[in-house]
């Protein structure tokens, strides 16, 4: 979409210092990124000037929207205390705390920065805990940047292999063989063809790597078989179970494996519960987290990190949570659910090839006719990526930030005048843009 002169004259420089002009692969930018001058509640405002309802909330982190007023007033204090230490500060133990009662399978909590640390140290402990080395993880589910997890993730139908046998496929040029080898791609919603690759690689797996409803690979609800089947392999074999929740969190109180029915060994968190500041945690079993226990010692798995449970974030994140109770997320799921079914109104109206998933505060319109069931059904062929890239600039010349192929996300400071707003915005772009297209 058109961006406006400050936004060009900003990607003129920054092409000078960074590669390719920016400092993060998953940006959104077409061609050109929008800079942002500020964000409010749930509106950011570009560089010139332009007033955007945010879907996007940097990816989905912040569910009070943008500088939200108590986690602002509570970091200009923290920020005049000090903003990070050796020691530990007491704020990291109720931000502790308060996730520790709200999901009873998490008995312990190791903070960190990011959700890509969380997932690896969280595989290091299913490594120690099992003395295994492999990983299996659904094809198309996005988990961060440990190697492993890069495994199978965005390339096309060429690449995939055969549906019974998905192939373990290179992230990055020069990814070692031996990774794509401790690897076991899974197919989502494939309940026989999941629990015969796991059975089959057993004796190698230390842990199934899983987000209940993976964003990137079409934020598509498993069904309660699919989960029933990876738990019961799982537990058999005594491999361990790491629900991936650095997203899917926001899904509810306790989370998206409580909804769902998933029973983890281990969770990975981050996003809101940093909010707005970086956060990643590790969680889960008693047990299991004792890998990271020193004890007299060594740990059999060291975990730490410079600014891991910097008071900031330990700080924004806590505020952020106290204020998502079950009144807030009641409210989101309300309008997520009048959200979804507006936009499933204007498709079944207009009889056009679009379809939507998701839950609570979460969807993604796809522009196919059913909705898809996974990764493979999901992947968009290049006139599908066409209209996308088209919806996504009528959003944005209508003042909306709409993800184009990840998750959109709503924020408790909107409204139902949004919802309305965001639908009126779909069912414009079916009648103006959508009718004359074909793909
Ligand atoms: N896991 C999931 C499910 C994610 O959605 C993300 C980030 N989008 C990550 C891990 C990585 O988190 P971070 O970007 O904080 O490293």
């Amino acid at each position: 979409a058109q961006v406006g002169p400050r936004s060009k004259e900003a990607f003129r420089r920054a092409s000078c210092v960074f590669p390719d002009g920016t400092t993060r692969a998953t940006i959104e930018r077409d061609p050109l990124p929008r800079y942002v001058s500020h964000g409010s509640g749930a509106y950011v405002f570009d560089a010139d000037g332009r007033k955007f309802l945010d879907l996007n909330a940097n990816f989905t982190t912040l569910i009070h929207g943008h500088a939200f007023g108590p986690v602002v007033s509570a970091l200009e204090r923290q920020l005049r205390d000090g903003t990070c230490f050796a020691n530990p500060t007491e704020r990291e133990i109720e931000l502790a705390e308060l996730i520790c009662e709200r999901v009873p399978a998490i008995e312990r909590i190791r903070f960190c920065n990011t959700g890509t640390e969380a997932v690896m140290f969280a595989i290091k402990a299913a490594r120690a805990w099992t003395g295994r080395p492999a990983i299996a993880k659904i094809e198309g589910a996005y988990h961060g940047a440990y190697d492993w997890v890069e495994v199978s993730q965005s390339s096309g139908p060429s690449t995939w292999g055969t549906p019974a046998e998905p192939q373990s496929v290179a992230y990055y040029k020069g990814q070692p063989a031996s990774v794509l080898d401790e690897v076991v791609p899974l197919r989502f919603n494939d309940v026989q063809g999941a629990v015969d690759r796991i059975e089959r690689n057993a004796h190698s797996l230390a842990a199934i790597v899983i987000d209940p409803m993976p964003s990137r690979a079409g934020l598509i609800a498993p069904d309660a078989e699919f989960v029933a089947a990876i738990q019961s392999t799982a537990r058999a074999h005594n491999i361990l179970i790491i629900s991936d929740e650095v997203l899917n969190f926001r899904q509810g109180f306790a989370g998206a494996s409580a909804r769902y029915g998933l029973q983890p060994d281990l969770y990975t968190l981050g996003k809101i519960i940093g909010g707005g500041l970086p956060i990643g945690a590790i969680a889960g079993r008693a047990s299991v987290m004792s890998m990271f226990d020193a004890g007299q010692s060594r740990a059999a798995v060291p975990q730490g990190g410079t600014f891991s449970a910097n008071p900031m974030s330990m700080t924004a994140g806590l505020i952020a949570m106290q204020n998502l109770d079950h009144a807030a997320f009641a409210r989101l799921e309300r309008l997520g659910d009048l959200l979804r079914s507006r936009l499933m109104q204007s498709i079944e109206r207009w009889q056009i090839a679009f379809s939507v998933t998701g839950a609570a505060s979460l969807f993604r319109i796809h522009p196919k006719r059913r909705p898809p069931r996974d990764f493979r059904e999901a992947f968009w062929s290049p006139s599908e990526a066409a209209i996308m890239t088209e919806m996504t600039r009528y959003f944005a010349t209508a003042g909306i930030i709409l993800p184009n192929g990840a998750a959109a996300c709503l924020s408790t400071p909107m409204q139902d005048g949004d919802v309305d707003l965001i639908g009126q915005v779909f069912e414009n772009f079916l009648s103006d843009v959508a009718q004359s297209f074909e793909w």
